[in-house]
């Protein structure tokens, strides 16, 4: 870990008042020489909250009832994703839980359509752990990167928070899909139940060993659905410090200030921006249905930012309950995002950005641009039916 030795690193993750801000400047001051002034905007969709895994700490996973579960069309997904990039948006993440309603062939026609539609805008996938073939799929239909956040490095903890998984599978595939091209995003929770100073200096040293090209990290909080109900939620403040260490090790990863971060700390965000973060995701999915990726309780996910014109309906259909499966029928346009209400949200958090002293990726998005209303459109794909 460059020069960095590992006494090093346990002291900096544990420092506080001077030191601590010193970290942080350090970081700064790198981030600065190396990526610039220039915060990436994230346009993050979230289009199926349902999932087969049962994470201990996740408020998606299977055996939790009491969660209203929904999967978006793939038609709205494509429309919501396009409009993203119209607006100015230089990349999507398409993210969900592990939903295999989403198979090779529907993720894949649901990139190529984005691709066909938005040349320009990269397309993040956030989906899971799947096979190589699958991977292999959406890589050729035009997926540039894919988060896979390992979450913890130590993995005796990995094994009991993700049952029935280990580390080393979770590794295989981080190395397979950068095999296949993609820039490869992995990540962890700080402050796991059980979770030691140590296994933040394995997280560390497995970011120096992978070089990931983005690094994602928030704190642990504790959903009151889990089995980890109990357990106190993580510091946000070592988050931060280890943000700061991230950007040391590696000068040049895309870093995002988290929203887990930003939910545990008031300006938590502003603070990421300021240790070395380069990253800001803004959702865009329907209103209606962000509250229901309830990953943990209160998530901030930005609607701060947001003017929330679109929060009524939901452009999706309820799931798991009803047993449905993507492209049942076609997709509702109620509630979706109309591509000026993106480019709306897109200026507004550019200005958030220009106060801090930092500049927003992408465009201005024709409808800011134009001040005209444009109705999202995918071409002639608009009203296809869904596969
Ligand atoms: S962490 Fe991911 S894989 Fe695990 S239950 Fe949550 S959504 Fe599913």
């Amino acid at each position: 870990m460059g020069r960095m030795t590992v006494g090093d690193i346990f002291s900096r993750l544990a420092a506080r008042g001077a030191d601590r801000e010193s970290l942080w400047r350090e970081a700064d001051a790198v981030r600065r020489r190396t990526v610039g002034d220039t915060v990436h905007l994230r346009a993050l969709l979230e289009f199926s909250n349902r999932c087969v895994q049962d994470c201990l700490y996740c408020g998606l996973r299977r055996s939790r009832k009491d969660l209203l579960r929904y999967a978006m069309q793939p038609a709205a997904v494509v429309r919501t994703a396009v409009a993203a990039a119209r607006a100015g948006f230089a990349t999507v993440i398409l993210q969900s839980g592990e939903d295999p309603a989403y198979d090779q062939e529907t993720l894949g026609d649901i990139i190529r359509r984005i691709k066909a539609a938005a040349p320009d805008v990269q397309v993040t996938l956030s989906v899971g752990e799947r096979p190589f073939a699958d991977y292999r799929a959406w890589r050729r239909a035009g997926a540039e990167r894919y988060l896979l956040k390992h979450e913890t490095a130590d993995p005796v903890l990995y094994a009991r928070l993700r049952p029935g998984h280990r580390l080393s599978g979770r590794l295989k595939r981080a190395r397979w899909l950068s095999e296949l091209g993609y820039a490869v995003g992995l990540g962890n929770m700080v402050g796991l139940p059980g979770q030691g100073p140590a296994a933040l200096v394995a997280d560390l040293e497995l970011l120096a060993e992978f070089e990931p090209e983005m690094v994602a990290s928030g704190p642990f909080l504790p959903h009151p659905a889990t089995p980890l109900r109990d357990a106190p939620a993580g510091d946000p403040y070592l988050v931060l410090n280890f943000i700061a260490l991230a950007r040391l090790i590696l000068p040049r990863a895309a870093i995002p200030a988290t929203t887990a971060l930003a939910t545990a700390l008031p300006g938590g965000r502003e603070l990421a921006l300021a240790a070395g973060a380069d990253v800001v995701m803004v959702n865009v999915g329907p209103g209606a249905l962000r509250s229901l990726y309830e990953i943990y309780p209160l998530r901030d996910d930005g609607s701060s930012l947001r003017p929330d014109r679109f929060a009524a309906g939901s452009g999706a259909r309820s799931g798991a309950r009803s047993g449905a499966q993507p492209g049942e029928r076609s997709g509702e346009r109620a509630g979706e995002p109309p591509e000026e209400s993106l480019a709306a949200l897109r200026a507004r958090v550019a200005a958030w950005l220009a106060e801090l002293g930092r500049t927003a990726d992408g465009t201005p998005g024709r409808a800011a641009a134009s001040g005209a209303g444009l109705a999202p459109q995918v071409g002639a794909e608009a009203g296809a039916s869904p596969p």
